[in-house]
């Protein structure tokens, strides 16, 4: 029997289209697990002028493919309301703050509050502002702030949003959203590391290389103004690919809690050896796909200028600087109409001295199946097998990080500290890219990007494992 956390979620841009793709139906999912029951509501906030029960509508259409029980889904809807709200309006937090009150009230819902930022973020300063000048913080309840990606563009505007937030927040209250921190398979290395022998091999007397891959089919489609003014580097290496690459290269954690886990991860995204110019040009592919039979050019989106240099492909050669990983490349790669969509970590190990069996390997797929499957040399026919050995069940990402910000656990959302080292390593790689001009377009679409991504590891005298 689960015991439920009483709460109002006030959701910032609730007419949007991560609350309805991602956010509606990861609170359903809590529903029907019983976190949120009966002492919950949720306020979705936009500028149009919507009723609740058109809300709810909008609600139940999010989750119509997760249930057929009509009288679950109206219990499930009842609970949400519909505030019109523009966030630059200081009157609307009164009538906001009115409305919070009643359902408090209604829902004896012991004055816990959970702000979502569904929004850009130019806006979460204001939002922050209000929330604490128009009073809408309780004194005896929690207080937590959800935010989304991107948090800043570089490390000095990054470092502004912070203390934005922080003047309102206590670093304790904000959860930053990295959804592949919610993804089954992204939490469970730090159990496969720590709760197995494997750790024994976790270093460079065991391990050649590893190998992340975050590969996407589709290409910008309708986001392709935010997309264009970020690129593959600051899309998805800066938070995603470090936060990944952080669980796998960290020392193990004194503790098994989040400021163990969180100092591990900072440290290491501390020790990513430092970039020059020479290094960057070496070590850093970007791409940009052309036009195929069916797809447009990066190019020639028609929210995109015709000269844009911007990435929609990144490869890179990572270094860290500490005795486990003397001398072990760390490869990423990521980036958009490439041949599948799937997230794949492999690690490499060595081949032991005089045998010429092929290298063991360790896959970790994180999607679109979650599951770890081993390359060990065995006598047989075929000399090596490739087996799964364990399959999970894939939870929802958004639920699993929502009910850990109601249960206040943030072992799986991302710190300031942690934030700030990956945007100091980031940083030089996009401002010698601005100041550089690429030949682009170079990589066809529905393939794994450019030449010099595969020239990358054959320069080493390895190769890409699929
Ligand atoms: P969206 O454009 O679909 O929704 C934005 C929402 O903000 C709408 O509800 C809109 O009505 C509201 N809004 C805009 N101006 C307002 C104002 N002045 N006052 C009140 N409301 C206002 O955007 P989205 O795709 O849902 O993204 C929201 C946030 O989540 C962004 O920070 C985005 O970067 C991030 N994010 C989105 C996705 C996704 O899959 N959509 C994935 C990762 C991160």
């Amino acid at each position: 029997m689960t015991t439920e956390t009483p709460v109002l979620l006030t959701i910032f841009g609730g007419t949007g289209d991560l609350a309805q793709r991602k956010l509606y139906p990861a609170i359903f999912r809590l529903f029907q697990k019983h976190q949120l029951q009966q002492h919950f509501a949720v306020i979705g906030t936009a500028r149009r002028d919507w009723s609740h029960e058109y809300y709810r509508q909008v609600v139940r259409t999010a989750i119509a493919s997760l249930t057929n029980d009509a009288a679950e889904i109206t219990n499930f809807t009842s609970h949400f309301y519909y505030q019109s709200h523009d966030v630059n309006d200081v009157a609307h937090y009164q009538t906001l703050k009115s409305l919070s009150q009643r359902l408090d009230q209604q829902y004896r819902l012991r004055h816990n509050r959970l702000f979502y930022l569904a929004m850009a973020p130019n806006f979460f300063e204001t939002i922050a502002q209000h929330l604490k000048s128009e009073q809408l913080l309780t004194t005896d309840g929690f207080n937590r702030l959800i935010i989304e990606k991107p948090f800043g563009h570089n490390y000095s505007s990054a470092e502004k949003l912070n203390k934005a937030l922080t003047a309102t927040f206590r670093t304790d209250q904000i959860f930053r959203i990295d959804h592949y921190l919610g993804k089954s398979m992204i939490q469970n290395i730090t159990n496969l590391r720590f709760n197995n022998q494997l750790e024994a091999l976790w270093n460079h007397h065991f391990i050649d290389n590893i190998q992340i891959t975050l590969s996407e089919q589709l290409g910008v489609a309708d986001r392709a103004i935010y997309y264009d003014q970020s690129g593959a580097l600051r899309d998805m290496v800066q938070n995603h690919i470090l936060q990944i690459l952080s669980l796998l290269a960290m020392e193990q954690p004194a503790f098994n809690n989040h400021q163990s886990i969180t100092i591990a991860k900072q440290t290491v995204l501390e020790q990513l050896h430092p970039l020059t110019a020479h290094t960057i040009s070496q070590n850093f592919i970007r791409g940009q796909y052309a036009g195929a039979e069916h797809v447009k050019a990066y190019r020639q989106n028609n929210q995109i200028s015709a000269d844009s240099n911007n990435d929609s492909f990144v490869a890179g050669k990572i270094t860290i600087d500490n005795p486990r990983w003397q001398g072990v490349p760390f490869y990423i790669r990521t980036g958009k109409e490439l041949a599948a969509k799937y997230t794949r970590i492999n690690v490499q190990f060595r081949t032991p001295a005089g045998s010429t069996a092929p290298a063991n390997r360790l896959t970790i797929n994180v999607e679109p199946e979650a599951t770890i499957t081993s390359a060990l040399n065995i006598q047989s026919e075929r000399p090596t097998v490739l087996k799964p050995v364990s399959a999970f069940a894939q939870n929802d990402a958004y639920a699993n990080l929502l009910q850990a910000i109601l249960h206040g656990d943030a072992t799986h959302f991302t710190t300031w500290e942690e934030l700030a080292a990956a945007w100091k390593f980031i940083d030089p790689i996009q401002a010698y890219w601005d100041t550089h001009e690429p030949e682009f377009p170079n990589y066809q679409p529905q393939t794994m990007g450019p030449q010099a991504a595969t020239d990358l590891l054959t320069r080493d005298g390895r190769t890409w494992l699929d």
